[in-house]
């Protein structure tokens, strides 16, 4: 308990200082009744610990996005049950109980409800982002094509799915070890990042595979709109320390025509295909 205290001595603090000026101005200002309402006045005490614990259970998320609105949301609402509680003690004027309760308690309910809902959104991004290289994860990836075959029943249109597979990327890692073979996931990510455009969508699959997906694109037009990317990724030099490593990459692609295929069948017709450029050769587009 002492050691709680002490880690969290911002937040001790802070309640102190609260309940010391909330109290202070109603005994300096406001006479006091003659009887006192105990039960509301312990219903309502109550009421205002409770959104203090809530303030001291979010302590861990400080660095979090959301901390700020959902701190002062908390806060808020222990302030406008605290001087509900000690109203039962004190005379408080129309216009404080206005201020100080009424309007404390519903910009606390405005906060809770944005700083939850980032919370929601921050958590939901994590959930489907890939943390090495920051794009778009497998579930998202996945969730978009889906979309895509969903939206095609009323919207026909033709989308290309691409599969990029880095050659060789074992003996990378063999050579130079894993935390270079990160740093070339990164750059290699963001070359092909750089290279997109407004109809395009890329996301790590997993390892060292891609998922490009091409909106409003045949699988003729991929083909040789992939090209200028193969030779770009096959051109450039990819830094390691003061080294630097050449690599290529294998493209499988498909094309989606809003026919019966779903997304297992399209998925996998572009893993075959790039199958098929792997034992071509490598470094090759199907
Ligand atoms: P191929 O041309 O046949 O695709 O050969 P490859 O070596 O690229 O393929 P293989 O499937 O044999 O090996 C993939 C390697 O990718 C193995 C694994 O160590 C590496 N890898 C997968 N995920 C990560 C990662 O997140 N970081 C690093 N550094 N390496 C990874
Ligand atoms: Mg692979
Ligand atoms: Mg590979």
């Amino acid at each position: 308990m002492a050691k709680a205290i002490y880690q969290n001595k911002k937040f001790v603090s802070l309640s102190i200082t609260t309940w010391l000026i909330l109290v202070g101005i109603s005994y300096y200002f406001f006479l006091r009744f003659e009887s006192i309402n105990y039960y509301n006045l312990i219903l309502e005490f109550i009421i205002s610990c409770v959104a203090l614990y809530l303030l001291y259970s979010i302590q861990p998320f400080k660095k979090m996005p959301f901390y700020k609105t959902l701190a002062l949301g908390y806060y808020l609402l222990f302030v406008s049950y605290f001087v509900d509680s000690i109203d039962q003690i004190f005379i408080h004027s129309i216009g404080y109980t206005v201020v100080m309760e009424k309007i404390t308690l519903i910009a606390s309910f405005v906060f809770i409800f944005f700083g939850t809902k980032k919370w929601m959104e921050n958590y939901q991004q994590i959930a489907l982002t890939d943390d090495l290289t920051q794009l778009p994860n497998r579930k998202l990836i996945r969730q978009r094509i889906n979309n895509l075959i969903k939206t095609c029943k009323n919207n026909p249109s033709i989308f290309s799915l691409v599969i990029i597979d880095i050659d060789f990327f074992k003996k990378i890692n063999d050579q130079h070890g894993h935390y270079y073979g990160d740093k070339i996931l990164r750059q290699f990510a963001k070359l092909i990042s750089s290279s997109l455009n407004n109809n395009e969508m890329l996301g790590r699959w997993g390892g060292e595979e891609f998922v490009l997906i091409k909106k409003n694109t045949d699988k003729k037009t991929a083909l040789i709109e992939l090209e200028s990317l193969r030779k770009a990724i096959a051109k450039r030099s990819f830094k390691i320390d003061n080294e630097f490593v050449k690599m290529t990459a294998s493209f499988g692609v498909s094309e989606y025509k809003c026919t019966k295929q779903d997304f297992k069948g399209l998925f996998m017709e572009a893993d075959k295909a790039m199958y098929n450029a792997k034992n071509s050769g490598r470094n090759r587009i199907r």
